[in-house]
């Protein structure tokens, strides 16, 4: 199987001197869906950062569908963040409808007219939003909010979609739902990395589980529940 994300030896360290991460090597295929476990400040966003080209590191290389991130140019930034779908725990949803979001995010990609008109209903039904397309997000929930963002990822089909704590603002069963989309999104062929340090999710999806202490991957198991040891910190 093809892989979608590969780090070999990377390190990153921040303008004031912190290293985030340290000789990272990691590789996830092509429809897999992982976790990245650990607790806050171990380098989980900054990971996902080199992905979408965000950080760069200061040694190693980053490949994203074989792409070398940290030789892009310009123009091919903007492609690879095409290609790559992120949701954040703080949403960042526009101050429009939630049908305007979905389409923003589809005509951003160039969808002509008539294919943001079918995808925009269709990722709208598939997060159960769809009567709630004439609604601002600050009328919505927060785990409708979370929905949206998720339609609106979804909509664009990315590869790739990254998630950084989607369910850090979440009620337990909105945080279910969500996870459950985005399970969804990976049987339908993408890529799904979720950086949390919420062992409930975690324990709940078997699924592969990398986890990262001190920006070093100190675990990686294909059906992982949450390392105790790294539960609480
Ligand atoms: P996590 O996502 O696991 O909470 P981060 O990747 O955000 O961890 O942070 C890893 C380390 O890098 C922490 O020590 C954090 O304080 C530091 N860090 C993160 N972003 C920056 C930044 N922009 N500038 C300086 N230090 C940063």
């Amino acid at each position: 199987m093809a892989a979608c994300v590969e780090l070999k030896n990377v390190t990153v360290v921040y303008p004031n001197g912190v290293t985030a991460l340290s000789d990272v090597d990691l590789t996830v295929n092509d429809g897999e869906f992982a976790f990245l476990v650990g607790p806050t400040g171990h380098g989980k966003s900054t990971l996902l950062k080199l992905l979408y080209r965000e950080e760069t590191p200061a040694r190693g290389q980053v490949l994203v569908s074989g792409w070398d991130v940290v030789r892009l140019s310009p123009s091919r930034v903007a492609r690879l963040r095409r290609r790559v779908g992120v949701i954040f725990q703080d949403f960042r949803l526009l101050p429009r409808t939630a049908w305007e979001n979905v389409a923003f995010a589809l005509y951003a990609t160039g969808a002509p007219y008539r294919e943001i008109l079918r995808r925009v209903p269709q990722a709208l039904s598939e997060v159960g939003l769809l009567d709630k397309a004439d609604d601002h997000p600050s009328s919505l929930s927060a785990g409708e909010q979370q929905g949206l963002v998720v339609a609106r990822v979804l909509a664009v089909r990315p590869p790739l979609i990254l998630a950084d704590e989607p369910t850090g603002n979440l009620d337990p069963r909105s945080s279910r739902h969500i996870m459950q989309l985005l399970e969804g999104a990976s049987r339908q062929g993408a890529t799904v990395l979720v950086a949390t340090h919420d062992p409930a999710i975690v324990n709940a999806m078997g699924r592969r589980v990398i986890a990262l202490h001190r920006g070093r991957i100190v675990d990686d198991k294909p059906e992982g529940g949450y390392p105790d040891d790294l539960a609480h910190g």
